[in-house]
């Protein structure tokens, strides 16, 4: 493989893959760098959500939901073995600190945005059907909420990109570290470990989608990049076994009232997530015991089943890293927008990929192509992202 390449990416997560995808959509050539597997990062360890994200409503995000919500609709055709709507409950008790009115109206909003299409119906449930609630505890319970939202197999949903990025024509070396890349005038010398030897490559632009990793390849890419002021957070989940669940709960810590989510999720339970300030090396994050008690204390609250010992014992945990602006003040509350970033306004040589979500991959990519297209050669197009169908296998 030591040859030019119109586009060098490095990370087969997500953000690798779509803009992998993009780049062969656009006729580029594209090599696809990933150490270790394919959504091996963060692109396994979501809420596995493909959601407006409700709750960005509060923090005034209006544009990230109105964009995430886009995408909602575009995968739901696009994709439509690896992404389904879901029911989503929000019960609301006497001590819930959403009330009634915030919630009608952050659901109508919402509504707003996804263009008040069929998906975008919400209501309350009668009390007499509360009963089908999953063991759902009543007590001091006024009203519940429900609207829809998708899910998807994050995993799954990364393949099917990336499968789509090299049945255009792009190529994944696996497993292949990137090392260093040199940005010169007009070209990238890219340096990678793959099978047992370190080899070469020249790029017209080098992207950085290495997730929780991007500051530390930023550190081995000369000249040395400006990085923006970062923040690694961990967020857990807890997987149970369990009948399946009649939808998503959309429920607050009893704690501190953070939104967490209660799932259905491959004929399991999954109950997430946490968020706590990370240091140290991507690959050992793992849950915590303070974030398993945190987790279980919220299943405890609202579904009494699990106050019996014998079933508060999760089946398996994992945990991922987000990328979020540093500041203060609550993780929650940050921006979850994507940061791109590029070396030079004229002819960028390197762009780089911060955050984000899942959700939002393919704008994401169609908007980092955009970035670097005065770097990149005149192609014919292959295909539009938009148009293009993401199948299961
Ligand atoms: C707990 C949690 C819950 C979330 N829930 C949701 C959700 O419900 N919905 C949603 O829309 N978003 C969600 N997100 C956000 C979303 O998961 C991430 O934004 C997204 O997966 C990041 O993808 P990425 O491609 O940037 O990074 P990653 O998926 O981490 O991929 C980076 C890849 O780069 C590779 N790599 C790193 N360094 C090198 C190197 N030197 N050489 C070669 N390869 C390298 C890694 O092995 C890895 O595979 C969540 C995130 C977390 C942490």
């Amino acid at each position: 493989m030591s040859r030019r390449w119109d586009v060098v990416i490095v990370g087969a997560g997500i953000h690798g893959a779509g803009i992998a995808q993009a780049a062969a959509a656009a006729g580029h050539t594209a090599l696809v760098l990933e150490q270790n597997a394919i959504a091996a990062g963060s692109s396994s360890r979501s809420s596995k959500l493909i959601h407006g994200g409700l709750r960005y409503l509060e923090s005034g995000q209006l544009r990230l939901v109105r964009e995430s919500l886009h995408e909602r609709k575009l995968l739901l055709r696009l994709a439509p073995e690896l992404v389904h709507l879901q029911k989503f409950f929000i019960p609301v008790y006497r001590q819930t600190r959403r009330r009634p009115w915030q919630l009608r109206t952050g659901l109508s909003l919402y509504a707003l945005l996804a263009g008040l299409d069929a998906s975008a119906h919400f209501g309350t449930l009668p009390r007499r059907e509360w009963a089908q609630l999953d063991g759902l505890a009543t007590q001091d319970l006024q009203q519940v909420f429900w609207y829809h939202d998708a899910q998807t197999d994050d995993a799954s949903l990364t393949a099917a990109v990336m499968r789509s990025a090299q049945s255009l024509g792009a190529q994944l070396a696996l497993p292949a570290q990137c090392l260093g890349a040199t940005l010169g005038a007009d070209a990238v010398r890219v340096r990678y470990r793959h099978e047992g030897a370190e080899q070469e490559c020249e790029a017209g632009v080098f992207v950085n989608a290495a997730g929780a990793w991007a500051r530390a390849l930023a550190h081995c890419i000369e000249p040395r990049p400006a990085v923006p002021a970062l923040e690694l957070v961990q967020g857990s989940h807890l997987v149970y076994e369990g009948p399946p669940q009649a939808g998503v709960y959309y429920v607050e810590s009893p704690r501190d009232g953070r939104a967490i989510f209660v799932m259905p999720w491959r004929g399991k339970l999954l109950v997430g997530t946490t968020e706590v300030r990370f240091r140290g090396d991507p690959a050992t994050v793992a849950p915590g015991a303070h974030e398993v008690h945190y987790l279980q204390e919220v299943l405890r609250h609202y579904f009494p089943r699990f106050r019996d010992a014998a079933l508060a014992q999760p089946a398996a945990s994992f945990a991922g890293l987000r990328v979020l602006p540093a500041g203060v003040g609550h993780a929650f509350h940050r921006s979850r927008e994507t940061l791109l970033t590029i070396d030079r306004a004229s002819r960028p040589r390197l762009l780089s990929v911060y955050g984000g979500k899942l959700t939002t991959w393919r704008a994401v990519a169609a908007r980092a192509l955009a970035m670097i297209s005065a770097s990149l050669p005149a192609r014919a197009p292959r295909a539009r992202t938009d148009q293009l169908e993401l199948r299961a296998s």
